[in-house]
Parts: C-alpha cells; structure tokens; sequence
C-alpha cells in the first residue's frame, strides 16, 4: 500500500458512468487521491474541460476530479473501484491490469452475481471486495450525473484474510458523505438486491413499461413477485441466508412509490445498448439448474430479454456496417 492514511490511498474508479462519477467524484470532494476510468469519448472530454457536473441533494456543483482513457493508465493503485455495467468488467479490468499490483485491492458494487468471480481472475480472493449500493445515479450527458436521496453500500471481503483497504473503506466513504459499512452478510445482500432487480429490471425492460405499471397490472405484478421467488429459494439452494419477505416487501414498496421509474435495464432497452440480463437473470438460472431449483418465470425473463439484446446488437452491426460502406442498402 502507498501510504498509511486512506487519503493518501491511490484510488481508480473504473467506468465512471452514474456511479462511478458518484462515487468517484464524492470520494474526491472528500479529499481522496481518486482517478476516474473511462473510454466514453465525449464524457471524459467534458470531464476533463468542465469538471464532472454532480447534481446531488446537496446541490450542483463542478469537480475537478482527473479523468484517463484506460489506455493512459499510469502505475499501480491501492484500490480500484469497478463501476462498468457487469458484462464489460473482464475487458475493462484487462485493459488497466498494469495498474493492479500484489496489495491492489479490487471491489465491486455492481448489481449481478458474477463479479467476485470476474475480480478474483485479477486478484488473490483476499484482496477482492465485494457488496451492493442502494445509492441511485443516472448519467444525464456527457460530463453530467444527478442522484438524489439516501443510500448505503454493504460490504465484505471474498477470501481471507481480508485486505486491510476493507477497513479503512467504511471512514473513507463517510468522508465523503456516502455510508457504507461492513457486512459479513453482503453475498445475501447480492442476492436479495439480485432478486428485485430480476423481477423489475426484466419486467420493465420486455413490457416498455415504469415500475408503477408492473404494479398496477396483476398479472405482470404477480410475476414479479414469482421472480422473487425463484431467485430467493435459488439462493436459499445455493447456502445464503437471505430474507423473501424483505424482498417482497422492498418490491411492494417500489411497485407502490417508484411508480414512474424506469429501471437501467429498461433505459438501455431504448437505447438499444446491451443489457445486464447475464449478470442477473442468467446467473441465477445456471444456479438453478445447478442445484435442481425450477425457475420457470426467470428462464422466460432471461430468454425475452436475450431475443431483446440480439435484436440490438443485430442494428448495431447493420448501422456499423452502413458508416463503413454506405453504398450498401
Ligand atoms: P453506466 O452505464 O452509467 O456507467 C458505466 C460506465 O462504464 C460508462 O461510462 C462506460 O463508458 C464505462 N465503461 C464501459 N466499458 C468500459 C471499459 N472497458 N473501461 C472503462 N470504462 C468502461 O452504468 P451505471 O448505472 O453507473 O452502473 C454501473 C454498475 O452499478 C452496474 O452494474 C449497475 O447495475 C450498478 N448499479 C447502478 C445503479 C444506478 O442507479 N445507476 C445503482 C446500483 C448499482
């Protein structure tokens, strides 16, 4: 490690899109040696021109946080912080691998289940961090990210002993005005998060509709619920211990209050990027099948949304294909 502080912690943030400009941005203003990744063009040239313009509750402000293209990585850091969307992990991880060392310690709050075994092909388990946030972010343009109200990251170390960044992350990120705390439980608060994002990401994305619409419709509603279900006895099945009726009473609540809410997956859908359906759904039908566990309404879930990702990437190409040849029609 460079130093014995956190402040003096050499941190990097990979993939500074909503949440790593939260993140990143709030760990700067709190006085952290904090450097964003990423290879969004238009982005990092805002960032780099205007500072990174953060709408929080507690105002708008511009940070000058230091921006690099993954190509410009410059030495080894203590920490990095992963925030690219689950499926771009391994390739964003391999493009800055000269700057994890031996005592880099690696962590990731991205939704999916995936990502401990993605980090640990780039680090000794002791030194992979892991755990969830319920801090909201949306990235409103290049250079420009809004989050409004309270949250919390639970994390927890994947191997022992655990890195000593663990302990140091909770004061860090206090600092900083984010909470965060350490919770031996934080793979049963994965899979709880993994559950709801299942049933409303999906839903969402295959319907076009908000979360209020999923709610107010019982069919769709009751799904929703099954979900839930299926991914709380997968994991149940798989040794961790978490809570059905927290989660159903998580999604209740979001049904009833997050009624215009349109999840990520549903914005990338409109968007025409690709999805996270791997990282949830798809990691949690290969547990099932795995331990025995029927999860018929999740498979459903997984499959439409794959149909919606193949359809995407099959305009993506044809609009690829035309910008470099457009004499073909
Ligand atoms: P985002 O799409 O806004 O940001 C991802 C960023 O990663 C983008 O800026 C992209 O350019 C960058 N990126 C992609 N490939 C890269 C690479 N190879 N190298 C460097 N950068 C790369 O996504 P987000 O909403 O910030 O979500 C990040 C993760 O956090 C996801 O797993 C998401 O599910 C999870 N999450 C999001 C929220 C939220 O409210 N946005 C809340 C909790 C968890």
């Amino acid at each position: 490690m460079s130093g014995e502080s956190n402040q003096s912690l050499r941190i990097a943030v990979l993939g500074a899109g909503a949440m790593g400009s939260l993140f990143g941005g709030s760990l700067f203003e709190g006085g952290a040696n904090v450097t964003l990744f990423d290879l969004d063009v238009a982005h990092v040239e805002s960032i780099r021109k205007n500072g990174l313009n953060l709408k929080t509750d507690a105002g708008e402000r511009r940070i000058h946080v230091p921006v690099l293209f993954p190509s410009e990585v410059n030495g080894v850091y203590d920490l990095v912080i992963v925030f690219t969307k689950a499926m771009h992990t391994r390739q964003a991880l391999t493009a800055i691998r000269s700057a994890i060392g031996p005592n880099t310690a690696l962590l990731s709050l991205q939704n999916g289940l995936d990502n401990k075994l993605v980090l640990t092909e780039f680090a000794d388990p002791k030194n992979v961090l892991i755990g969830i946030t319920t801090y909201p972010a949306d990235l409103k343009g290049p250079g420009r990210v809004e989050s409004h109200g309270r949250g919390v990251a639970r994390l927890a170390a994947a191997g022992e002993p655990a890195s000593p960044t663990l302990d140091l992350l909770p004061d860090l990120f206090a600092r900083s005005g984010l909470d965060a705390v350490i919770d031996p439980h934080a793979e049963a608060a994965i899979w709880e998060k993994v559950a709801f994002n299942a049933a409303l990401n999906g839903l969402c994305a295959i319907t076009g509709s908000a979360v209020g619409q999923i709610g107010a419709h019982p069919e769709t509603r009751a799904l929703a619920f099954q979900i839930v279900s299926e991914v709380c006895t997968t994991a149940i099945a798989c040794g961790f211990a978490v809570e059905r009726q927290h989660v159903e009473e998580m999604l209740a609540d979001a049904l009833a209050h997050h009624i215009h809410h349109k999840p990520s997956m549903l914005q990338d859908v409109i968007a025409g990027r690709p999805t996270e359906i791997e990282a949830i759904c798809g990691a949690v039908v290969r547990r099932a099948d795995e331990r025995g566990v029927a999860a018929p309404v999740t498979r459903t879930i997984l499959a439409l949304v794959r149909h919606i990702d193949w359809r995407a990437a099959t305009a993506r190409r044809s609009a690829d294909q035309l910008r470099r040849d457009p004499t073909e029609v």
